[in-house]
C-alpha cells in the first residue's frame, strides 16, 4: 500500500534512503535547510509542508541538537498516529525525549539509526537497530524492509541507538587495535600478507581485519586501496565515540578502551591529519611513529 511519506534530511544517507522509497511506490516529499534534492523524491518548500498530512515522517539529520530541533518543529503538525521514524545517531537522551516528545501526542516513535554506510543506502542493504514500542516498530519494519536488509528490534525508545553506539564502539576500539598491530608487525620485520594469513583466520580476527583491512593491497579491497578516502570519515567514527562516552558517563559505566580510542580519533582529527580521511587511515598515523610519538 502507497504511504506519503515525509523525509528530512536529504543528505549523503538521507537522499538515496529517500529515493529507494520513492522507487518503491510510496509518494515522499522532501525537506533539506541546504535545499539538496533526492532523485523521484517531491520537493517540499518547508519543513511543515514535509510533515503535515503524511502516513510516516523519517528524518536523517546530522545530531541530537538539531533532531531535537526540528522534532519540536514538526510535531505540532503531525497528526495523531502518525509513525515518526528517526534514522540519525544521536545521543541516547535526545532519543528518547523525542521519542516522549511524540508519543505525547499519540504519534509512534522509533529510533533506528542505520549501518552500512552510503553504499548501504544507496543498495537498500542498510541494517536498522530499532528502539520502540512492537506496534511502531511493526508499522516501521516495511519500510525497513525497503532501505535496508535487516532490522532489529532492540527494545524501548532510545535501544536502537544504544546498540549503535555500543557496537561503533567495539568497531573504533578494534580498528585501532588492527592498525597498531600492523604497524608493530612492520617493525618486526613480518611480512604484511603474512601478518593477515594468519590473524584474519586465528583469534585476533574481527570486522577491521577481515573485512575492512586498514593495509593497501591486502585483504578485501577497502578505502586502504583507495588512499584512505572515507568510506566511514574519522570524523564520524570520532562523533560516535563521544556519543558512547557520554552514554557511558549517563550510566556511569568503565569504558576505558573506549574512551582511549575516543582521545586517539579526536588527536587524529583535530590535531593532525586525520580531517577528510577514513577511519581506517590510523595505520599510516601508527606507522609514521615510535615510542615516543
Ligand atoms: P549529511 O551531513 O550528509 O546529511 C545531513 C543532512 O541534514 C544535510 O543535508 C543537512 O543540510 C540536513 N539538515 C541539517 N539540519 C537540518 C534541518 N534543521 N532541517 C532539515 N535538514 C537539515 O550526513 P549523512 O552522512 O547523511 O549522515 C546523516 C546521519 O546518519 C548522521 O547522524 C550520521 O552519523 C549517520 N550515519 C552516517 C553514515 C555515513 O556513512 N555517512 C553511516 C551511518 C550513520
Amino acid at each position: 500500500m502507497s504511504m506519503k511519506i515525509g523525509f528530512i534530511g536529504l543528505g549523503n544517507m538521507g537522499a538515496p534512503m529517500a529515493t529507494n522509497l520513492a522507487k518503491a511506490g510510496h509518494d515522499v516529499a522532501g525537506f533539506d535547510v541546504a535545499g539538496t534534492t533526492a532523485e523521484g523524491v517531491r520537493v517540499a518548500d518547508s519543513l511543515e509542508a514535509a510533515v503535515a498530512g503524511m502516513n510516516a515522517v523519517i528524518t536523517m539529520l546530522p545530531n541530537g541538537s538539531i533532531l531535537r530541533q526540528v522534532a519540536a518543529q514538526a510535531i505540532p503538525h503531525m497528526a495523531q498516529g502518525t509513525l515518526f521514524i528517526d534514522c540519525s545517531t544521536v545521543d541516547v537522551e535526545s532519543a528518547k525525549n523525542t521519542a516522549q516528545a511524540a508519543e505525547d501526542k499519540g504519534i509512534m516513535a522509533v529510533d533506528a539509526p542505520v549501518s552500512g554506510g552510503i553504499g548501504g543506502a544507496s543498495g537498500g542493504t542498510l541494517t536498522f537497530m530499532a528502539g520502540g514500542s512492537e506496534e511502531a516498530f511493526a508499522n516501521a519494519k516495511p519500510l525497513f524492509d525497503i532501505m535496508g536488509q535487516k532490522a532489529v528490534h532492540c527494545g524501548d525508545a532510545g535501544a536502537g541507538q544504544a546498540a549503535k553506539i555500543c557496537n561503533n564502539m567495539i568497531l573504533g576500539v578494534t580498528m585501532i587495535a588492527t592498525c597498531e598491530a600492523f604497524a608493530l608487525a612492520d617493525k618486526l620485520g613480518l611480512d604484511r600478507q603474512k601478518m593477515f594469513d594468519v590473524v584474519s583466520t586465528s583469534s585476533g580476527y574481527s570486522w577491521s581485519m577481515n573485512a575492512y583491512c586498514p593495509a593497501p593491497g591486502v585483504g578485501p579491497t577497502s578505502p586502504a586501496d583507495n588512499g584512505y578516502t572515507p568510506g566511514f570519515a574519522a570524523e564520524l567514527m570520532l562523533k560516535d565515540l563521544g556519543l558512547s562516552q557520554q552514554a557511558a558517563e549517563m550510566a556511569n559505566a568503565d569504558t576505558p578502551m573506549g574512551e582511549l580510542a575516543r582521545a586517539l580519533y579526536a588527536q587524529f582529527v583535530e590535531n593532525e591529519d586525520g580531517s577528510g580521511k577514513d577511519f581506517s587511515a590510523m595505520l599510516p598515523r601508527f606507522e609514521t611513529r615510535g615510542r615516543n610519538g
